[in-house]
């Protein structure tokens, strides 16, 4: 704990609501404290992330907590990685249990092939560097998944809703073929997103679990707000964990965060809000 606050002085970190959270000070403190996926950590270390930065020390441990998070931290100070490796140590970890009583006690049914996490970024590039990122730290991990009641492994799918996948998914009709290729994360604009939301059947959010808004303050200011209540609507998953990343915190994004997150959120400011 007094190791905590000394971390965290050194990064002017702020952190509130989540008093049983500590941040980690190495990638390693994973393994002990989370049981990290070796792979994952193989794919960090492999890619030249060596050291954790200030929001991913903080970020990384409250997200595998399953808490919402508001986090605002300056531009180039790693966001992406904040979100994107807890995200996939969740993926992995909702694959590996499975015992019927713990996916109950956690509301998980058994690992379908159905969408479990959303990216959402106000731009197409931004998606685009977002899934790079991501396909480099899922390299070779696997997951187990039931089909049938048959217990089979196939690779964590990474995937950008590109206008070809979305005509893909449109043509493939109902979302609960079972011929379709499976997509465990999707990172996607609102307005594409949207587009699929309003054609019945090309994609089911129901089981979406993990809902990222990268660059928040932009998702959340007037141009965007109405696409993004629209999508916050349709993850109806009662076990829907919520997080905004963003270089900025204006107080209308702290407003809606207030509403939209669970009482317990986690709020993560390194340096300043503005
Ligand atoms: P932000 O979203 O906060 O503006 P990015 O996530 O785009 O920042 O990261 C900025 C750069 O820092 C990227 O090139 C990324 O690969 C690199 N980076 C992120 N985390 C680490 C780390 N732990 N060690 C080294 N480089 C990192
Ligand atoms: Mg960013």
């Amino acid at each position: 704990k007094e190791d905590a606050v000394k971390l965290r002085k050194t990064y002017k970190g702020n952190v509130t609501g989540s008093d049983s959270t500590l941040p980690i000070g190495s990638f390693e403190d994973l393994i002990s404290r989370f049981q990290f996926n070796g792979k994952l950590l193989d794919n960090l270390i492999t890619n030249g992330f060596t050291e954790p930065t200030p929001i991913q020390c903080e970020a990384i441990p409250a997200t595998l907590l399953n808490k919402d998070i508001l986090a605002c931290a300056p531009t180039g100070s790693g966001k992406t990685l904040a979100f994107l490796i807890p995200l996939l140590q969740q993926v992995i970890d909702a694959s590996r249990t499975t015992t019927h009583n713990e996916k109950a006690d956690k509301g998980q049914k058994n690992v379908t092939n159905g969408l479990k996490a959303l990216i959402i970024s106000p731009t197409k590039d931004l998606a685009n560097q977002i899934y790079e990122e991501c396909i480099k730290l899922s390299s070779r991990i696997v997951l187990n998944h039931n089909s049938d009641n048959v217990e089979q492994q196939r690779h964590l799918q990474v995937s950008i809703l590109s206008k070809s996948l979305a005509s893909k998914l449109k043509q493939s009709g109902s979302s609960n073929n079972k011929n379709r290729k499976p997509i465990d994360i999707l990172i996607t604009t609102p307005l594409r997103l949207i587009d699929m939301i309003k054609e019945e059947n090309a994609l089911d959010l129901s089981e979406v679990k993990h809902l990222i808004f990268d660059e928040a303050d932009k998702l959340f200011d007037k141009t965007f707000l109405e696409q993004t209540d629209h999508i916050l609507a349709h993850c109806t998953s009662s076990f829907l964990q919520k997080s905004m990343f963003s270089a900025t915190i204006p107080s209308n994004v702290e407003e809606i965060a207030s509403t939209v997150m669970s009482s317990d959120m986690c709020r993560i400011i390194i340096g300043h809000k503005e």
